[in-house]
């Protein structure tokens, strides 16, 4: 079956524009950096979608404007292409190296166009310059070493080394059957398997473009989900997760671990002096202050209003007690500065070490309010432990 290059480029054209369209319109417009990103690479996927449709129809144009025209599309769309992955992955842009492989790659393009021309040798200088946008794609995907266990990375890092292997091939190729070949329109093997595998690049490009967009989004709606906008530190539900996850883990080193349960005293005060922005901006700092003093193994969590969990692995009682009361006299330690006011803060504390027979967080929760109340009654600024056994009378230091 004769296939023409021409036919395949209309084809590239057709998809590149369709998956530029899908996500376009697929995708709620707003500002944030992610949309952003896939908004560009959907205008990256027209530019070359338009590169592919002057191949389809530039035979009636002179070559050389075929080749600059084409080669120039080609490199913008690569370019942007190359800007919408690092936007997405919010790593640096790199301009000045994407704007030098454009510049230079359609330079050498032109000259073995032009003043030299040369099909070989305008194919490898146009190849190094994708060749070295695919490697700053690869390095921005491998940049990041957090995120090494993500699909979506590995499926792209795939499409990039694929391509890359593309590229050698078919310079070998030319280089090996010498120069034949005049242009990308010479019916040859080369040229089809070229452009056939060309074409479908926008295709796997876009989707596992997609893929990684998505899963970003569903990693920061993750973090969202568990994150307390107002101080950063994580939330219920994440305790509540972090606290299973440690009712297993101790249960299988039979170690036992804490919960501490924070409250600052008369906190209601610090808003109706000072204002509910400052008493705001209050919670903040008493988050970095008591933040800073817990162990690193350890997790403080908001519970709601001015009331903080703190978790403690691997802690008896006496162990949680003990940093229950180092906490306390960090919050002690100074008073807490917001816009020139100085708020002398305190807080109480409510211990509870986790029983065998309980199975989730709010059980333990309930003993260490108690403690905590004991404390407040007690005057504050205290810790109180809660006994092993709930009948114990509640032991003040
Ligand atoms: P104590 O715990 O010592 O008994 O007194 P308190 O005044 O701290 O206790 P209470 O529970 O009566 O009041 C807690 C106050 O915390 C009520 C509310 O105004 C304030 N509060 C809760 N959440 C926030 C918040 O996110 N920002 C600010 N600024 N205030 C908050
Ligand atoms: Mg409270
Ligand atoms: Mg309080």
């Amino acid at each position: 079956m004769p296939i023409q290059v021409q036919s395949l480029s209309l084809l590239g054209a057709l998809q590149a524009m369709t998956v530029a369209l899908m996500l376009w319109l697929g995708v709620r417009s707003d500002k944030s950096r992610m949309v952003r990103s896939l908004y560009l690479r959907a205008s990256a996927l027209a530019v070359e979608a338009l590169g592919y449709a002057s191949l389809a129809f530039g035979q009636h144009l002179p070559p050389a404007a075929i080749t600059l025209g084409g080669n120039a599309l080609n490199l913008l769309a690569q370019a942007m292409s190359v800007i919408a992955l690092r936007m997405l992955l919010g790593v640096p842009l790199r301009w000045r190296s994407v704007i030098a492989v454009g510049v230079v790659g359609w330079g050498g393009v032109a000259w073995f166009a032009v003043v030299d021309p040369d099909y070989q040798s305008r194919v490898l200088w146009g190849s190094v310059a994708i060749a070295c946008n695919l490697l700053l794609n690869i390095e921005a995907l491998l940049g990041d070493r957090r995120d090494h266990g993500s699909r979506a990375r590995y499926v792209l890092l795939w499409i990039f080394v694929l391509s890359l292997l593309l590229l050698v091939w078919r310079n070998g190729m030319l280089w090996l059957t010498g120069r034949q070949l005049l242009d990308v329109y010479a019916p040859s093997p080369i040229n089809v398997f070229w452009m056939l595998m060309s074409i479908m690049q926008p295709l796997f490009y876009g989707l596992g473009f997609v893929l990684l967009y998505n899963e970003l989004l569903q990693r920061e709606l993750y973090v969202m989900a568990r994150t307390d906008p107002l101080t950063g530190v994580p939330n219920r539900l994440a305790l509540e997760e972090r606290f299973a996850g440690m009712l297993v883990a101790s249960e299988v080193a039979r170690v036992p671990f804490c919960l501490l349960l924070l409250d600052v005293d008369h906190f209601k005060s610090v808003n109706d002096r000072f204002g509910h922005d400052c008493g705001d901006e209050a919670l903040k700092a008493l988050m970095q202050r008591v933040g800073a003093a817990l162990p690193p193994e350890s997790m403080i969590g908001r519970l709601g209003g001015e009331e903080f969990i703190v978790l403690v692995p691997a802690a008896g009682r006496r162990d949680g007690e003990a940093l229950a009361e180092w906490i306390r006299e960090a919050v002690m330690d100074g008073p807490v500065v917001i816009d020139g006011r100085s708020l002398p803060l305190t807080i109480s504390v409510g211990v509870a070490e986790v029983e065998s027979y309980e199975r989730d967080m709010s059980s333990t929760l309930r003993r260490a309010d108690k403690a905590l109340y004991v404390a407040k009654h007690g005057g504050r600024n205290r810790v109180v432990t809660a006994p092993a056994n709930a009948a114990d009378r509640l032991q003040v230091i």
